[in-house]
């Protein structure tokens, strides 16, 4: 007997079986508010995979994995993840590998028809809920920033960040003990580049750039920078006066405290547990993983880290020393879409929370959105981008404002839900020193090297 015909509602797209990588571009976009270089993957049907590699990195973390990519089917994602794998690394260095990761789910969404969240295996809700980061800049004291967040809250936002640390009370007499001279070449450094980079002086920026670099990569604990009770008195005034505007309900998280040493960190973590903090973030570099455990067992609050950290083994590390309440890893750096998906259950099955950094465009942003679906369990992903008026513009997307009064609605539409992009916005915003939009990007093609792991 014949067997029956079976319409298959999916697959109006393309041929799965088929598809071939055709071609990798990019689009190099700054003021975002970050540098975000969009990427875009070509192939034999006609369809289009969008990826993006990590806030302020550099479009040649993705270009250089294109050899290994060009003429390979895009919906065996994790076949192609497994090749490039050993080319990302942590931080920025995950970026090109996790944008491709990404650019091919959507498409292996495209090409049968389904939503990216169902790669994973499927939702566990219908719509993301965004916490909103929310800087310094403007912000001196307590009251204003308070009065900043509360905008945020009015806007629909219902988690929120800010940040607090040593910049903020620098310019307060004896609040900071360092070296003699050690701030002070700082600034310096920092007035220098600027000064620099006004004259146009190629050297100068080269030198400053580098120095500036050397002294911004000084980890913690060998800053020697401590904060005395003047500065700790500062410090918590500004999250009472944040509180006092805000009140006690909304969960507020805090980022950004500055290359301060543990112990520094212990005592600014029992001078705000009052103040009923959703976590304190990045404190100590993630790689100091007994630094962390001695952090968590002396604070009350929630210690969070993981936006700097490639790939689930890292995470591990933390979460079996019980060094973290919550992780807070970057799509971008962390693996992709189906790492994170593993990264989250890993973290779940250990009871430590689960929040997502995002600082990049709807594309990533988006991508995060259906992985953040996918999680069993879950608290917020960030939004750094509320100030950015033409922040979705970027994109062509059907299905209504994307973060809507602090949140994402997760679309039914096949891969990201992103339909094209808007090649006219992303020209005014394209990086200056980009060379143009979507160029050739041929010389990457067929560079070889032996790449093995082993002999
Ligand atoms: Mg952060």
């Amino acid at each position: 007997m014949d067997s029956p015909i079976v319409q298959t509602p999916f697959n109006t797209y393309s041929s799965p079986s088929q598809l071939k990588i055709t071609d990798i571009r990019i689009a190099d976009i700054v003021g975002a508010p970050m540098r975000c270089p969009l990427i875009k993957i070509s192939t034999n049907q006609g369809i289009e995979g969008y990826g993006e590699v990590r806030d302020g990195a550099d479009p040649i973390y993705a270009l250089m994995l294109k050899r290994l990519l060009i003429g390979e089917n895009p919906c065996e994602v994790d076949r192609l993840f497994r090749r490039i794998k050993q080319f990302g690394y942590h931080a920025r260095q995950g970026g090109g590998v996790c944008g491709i990761e990404i650019a091919l789910m959507d498409l292996a969404g495209k090409a049968y028809g389904i939503p990216a969240y169902q790669l994973l295996g499927g939702k566990f809700r219908d719509r993301i809920r965004m916490y909103c980061d929310t800087d310094v800049n403007g912000k001196d004291t307590g009251t204003s920033m308070g009065l900043a967040l509360k905008k945020r809250a009015e806007q629909g936002y219902t988690f929120l960040k800010m940040d607090l640390g040593i910049n903020q009370i620098r310019h307060i007499s004896g609040a900071l003990s360092a070296p003699i001279g050690f701030l002070e070449e700082g600034a310096n450094l920092g007035k220098k580049l600027a000064e620099a980079r006004k004259s146009g002086d190629p050297e100068a920026i080269r030198y400053y750039t580098n120095r500036n670099y050397d002294y911004q990569n000084i980890p913690h604990p060998q800053t020697g920078i401590h904060i005395t009770e003047v500065g700790f008195e500062a410090l918590e005034e500004y999250v009472r006066q944040v509180r006092e505007v805000i009140g006690y309900e909304m969960p507020l998280a805090i980022d950004h405290f500055g290359h301060i040493g543990l112990e520094d960190c212990i005592k600014l973590a029992h001078r705000v547990e009052k103040y009923n903090l959703a976590w304190l973030e990045d404190m100590v570099p993630w790689q100091y993983t007994e630094q962390l455990v001695r952090l968590s067992r002396a604070s009350t609050t929630p210690i969070a880290t993981g936006e700097d950290i490639y790939l689930k083994e890292g995470f591990m590390t933390l979460i079996d020393a019980g060094a973290v309440s919550v992780i807070h890893p970057d799509l971008l750096t962390d693996g992709g879409m189906l790492e994170s998906k593993k990264i989250a259950d890993y973290a779940s099955e250990h009871g430590v929370g689960v929040a997502m950094h995002m600082a990049e465009s709807p594309i990533a942003c988006m991508a995060a959105a259906h992985t953040c679906a996918a999680f069993e369990h879950f608290i917020a992903l960030e939004f750094h981008s509320n100030d950015v008026p033409w922040w979705q513009d970027m994109v062509q997307y059907k299905h209504g404002t994307i973060v809507d009064h602090g949140w994402i609605q997760i679309p039914d539409a096949p891969g990201l839900g992103i339909d094209g992009l808007n090649d006219e916005v992303l020209l005014e915003h394209l990086n200056p020193a980009a060379p143009g939009l979507w160029l050739s990007t041929e010389e990457w093609n067929k560079w070889s090297s032996h790449d093995r792991l082993w002999s």
